[in-house]
């Protein structure tokens, strides 16, 4: 039963789903699946297997699933900027890169302060141009998703790259494990994934949100959105209407603006990442360690907001 994948915290939530319509699983056989972004010129998605090194392809079209690039560095995270180029998380290049119309790589950012990065994680672009980007540690940590390496940046930092200058500046310095981030439809607001629990007991897992400074250039330090009770939150986007997608241990969560739990989209895998697609935008894709899933919703993944 399609209604059985979804579970309502509160009656709004019934208008976002269609009980009629389940979570279907797309693809399985990874290691551990994240980064989604979906490619809406080209009607197909790709979405990092990171210990397997490589990135896959789905193709819209035709359900078909095949290799998009490997080796692949490790990458995590991706997203597609305006120009409809690929930006990536690379763990094992340590940096965040960009794939060229014409094919090529560019590397965008792999130092602050003239110190390597630790191992990018997500990013997003914003509609100015700007990346912005999480470095955790997890790509150093262990040689399972990246080269085991010792750190350089004294932690883990928030950036902001502008990359018409390459000037590479720290957004935030006080998280402890910085992973999934996103902005608000208005690109107000930037939310944070914390998910320092990984490397400390009773450590952070949760969501922060940060105010844009009125420059889009810098965030102030931000409140505590929501704390995730099973798992980590790891990747999340927000629809047209500012909720919050968010992957989590056992499902997809989705969150009220005002930081109310709506409902719950089951998924029978610990959820890395999320990423609207779809030629509507109102289709879920959900990376769940070895799968690729997705769902149909009544709402639609947002985008950057008009000039
Ligand atoms: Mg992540």
């Amino acid at each position: 039963m399609p209604a059985a994948d979804y579970e309502i915290f509160d009656p709004r939530f019934a208008r976002l789903i269609h009980t009629n319509a389940g979570v279907e699983r797309l693809y399985s056989g990874c290691r551990w699946s994240e980064g989604p972004a979906y490619f809406a010129a080209g009607k197909y998605l790709v979405w990092s297997d990171i210990p397997n090194d490589r990135v896959m392809r789905f193709d819209e079209t035709d359900g078909s699933v095949s290799t998009f690039i490997a080796p692949a560095m490790n990458q995590n995270g991706h997203y597609v900027d305006r120009e409809g180029r690929l930006i990536s998380c690379e763990h094992r290049g340590r940096c965040v890169s960009r794939i060229e119309i014409d094919g090529t790589r560019t590397v965008l950012a792999d130092r602050y302060q003239g110190k390597r990065l630790n191992s990018p994680n997500d990013v997003v672009v914003k509609s100015d141009g700007s990346i912005w980007f999480t470095d955790p540690s997890y790509g150093i940590d262990s040689d399972y998703e990246g080269d085991a390496s010792p750190h350089e940046v004294e932690g883990c930092y928030v950036y902001r790259l502008d990359p018409a200058t390459g000037a590479l500046d720290a957004v935030a310095t006080d998280f402890e494990k910085p992973n999934g981030l996103a902005f608000s439809p208005d690109e107000r607001l930037l939310y944070i994934a914390d998910t320092g629990l990984s490397h400390r007991v009773n450590g952070p897992r949760h969501i922060r949100v940060c105010e844009v400074a009125a420059d889009g250039r810098s965030l102030g330090t931000g409140r505590l959105f929501a704390t995730c009770e099973t798992g980590l939150f790891d990747g999340f986007r927000l629809d047209s209407d500012g909720r919050i997608w968010t992957s989590s241990g056992d499902g997809v969560l989705c969150y009220h603006p005002d930081g109310t739990l709506l409902g719950k989209v089951h998924i029978p895998e610990v959820v890395a990442n999320v990423t609207f697609g779809g030629p509507k935008r109102n289709r879920l894709y959900i990376c769940g360690t070895t799968s690729l899933y997705a769902v149909m919703l009544n709402v639609r993944g947002a985008t950057w907001p008009k000039a």
